[in-house]
């Protein structure tokens, strides 16, 4: 058991800070939470002095095995390779130790890592769970779906085989695609991911062979079946339109690389509300880009306000492991542009934690600090009502109910 006291409670689901807030945590479970909670005399208290403590913050898009590189501008050439390839060696190597350590430092208790090589990142994401090494929890897709020579497998991953064959499932056959889904749900993936685009994001033209509507439509069907949610890359208003149509439970990026900003009519957004289809804007990578592409920021903050206050849910995602948008540091980026395009800060904390969440599938476990949930819970030294990117100022970081990390006790601060 571990009582946390004295804490400025931010819960996730939105509702007004409470002051003076008490946390007990019971195993990897909140046992209880409010103002006044009794605990058992001789129960490990911490006092956390009037801080904000706030659920762990989840990331519903990255690449754990991408980029861990600040540089926006960073790219490949004979110089760069062999640095980038012997920094990844080694943390593949190591599990990636140093992501899952740049998650939770950040705070970033839960991730989604949007396409991995299979059986790669089940296994990774079992020995987190089995508690044999620390890191987020992870969900994942496992491969991505896509058209026969469509993105990744035509473009970024095309000189790898190894990669094509295990984070990728080319298909253009309903059938087939039923098939693979059904053999992923049995070897315990999370969820389903389709890329349903033609845009070649090496070289932005509209140019890939793009996964045949009625696969798509195929695959979130089955995925449904085996009680996995499905997340649809797509590029455009046409392609938004039918990825929400057949289902997808969220539309990711949700705007061509090349700026056309996705035309969300009224009807698109009336579907989506009904639907419950979530929208993982990924606005990091756009402000990562922002100098390639000039304008391309704007549109994707003026797509996030509308549909916004359309009611259209927004869950965070980064984009991490693409140059730029690092893993853990990117999501209280991410936190402040929301706020730039006008979300409250408290809405930007909803929509990584309650809304994240529940765009997993997971709003029953995760996401709000509430009795019964699991304990994944952050403290905070700022105050992220003021600025949102203040849940960057970590104090302490509790998953399944273990500590992780914990400043207050170094004597750093003092106890109040
Ligand atoms: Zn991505």
């Amino acid at each position: 058991m571990l009582v946390l006291t004295n804490g400025t409670l931010i819960d996730g689901t939105g509702k007004e800070p409470i002051e003076k807030a008490v946390v007990v945590i019971e195993a990897n479970t909140i046992k209880s939470v409010g103002p006044e909670i009794a605990y058992p005399e001789g129960s490990p208290v911490i006092d956390l002095g009037g801080r904000v403590i706030m659920p762990g913050l989840i990331d519903c898009h990255l690449h754990l095995g991408g980029f861990v590189i600040d540089d926006p501008n960073w790219q490949f050439s004979s110089r760069s390779f062999m640095p980038w390839f012997s920094s990844f060696l080694w943390d593949y190597l190591r599990h990636f130790a140093k992501r899952r350590r740049l998650a939770i430092e950040n705070g970033v208790t839960t991730i989604r890592s949007a396409g991995d090589n299979y059986p790669d990142i089940t296994k990774l994401r079992d020995r987190i769970e089995l508690g044999k090494l620390t890191g987020p929890r992870i969900f994942a897709p496992g491969p991505i779906f896509t058209a026969p020579g469509g993105h990744p497998a035509g473009t970024i991953y095309r000189r790898n085989r190894y990669i094509v064959e295990h984070a990728t499932r080319q298909v253009d056959d309903a059938e087939v695609a039923r098939e693979e889904v059904r053999k992923l749900a049995e070897g315990g993936v999370d969820c389903i991911k389709a890329v349903y685009s033609r845009i070649n994001l090496m070289d932005l033209a509209h140019d890939v062979p793009q996964l045949d509507l009625r696969v798509l439509e195929a695959t979130v069907d089955e995925a449904h079946r085996h009680n996995l949610r499905t997340m649809v890359h797509a590029g455009s208003p046409e392609e938004t339109r039918n990825a929400v149509t057949v289902g997808a439970d969220s539309i990711e990026h949700g705007i061509g690389p090349d700026g056309d900003p996705i035309e969300f009519t009224d009807t698109l957004i009336a579907m989506m509300v009904d639907k419950g289809t979530y929208y993982v804007p990924t606005v990091a990578v756009s402000w990562a880009l922002k100098n390639t592409y000039p304008g391309f920021l704007a549109k994707v903050k003026a797509t996030v306000k509308k549909l916004h206050d359309s009611s259209v849910k927004i869950a965070t995602g980064t984009d991490s492991g693409m140059p730029g948008v690092v893993i853990g540091k990117s999501i209280h980026i991410e936190m402040d542009l929301l706020v730039e395009a006008g979300l409250s800060p408290m809405e930007a904390i909803v929509t990584a934690t309650r809304n994240a969440a529940g765009n997993l599938g997971q709003e029953h476990h995760l996401g709000t600090i509430e009795e019964g949930k699991l304990a994944d819970i952050i403290v905070v030294s700022g105050n992220p009502l003021e600025q949102a990117s203040k849940t960057g100022e970590i104090e302490m970081v509790i998953k399944n109910g273990e500590v992780s990390i914990n400043r207050l006790r170094k004597g750093r601060f003092p106890q109040a």
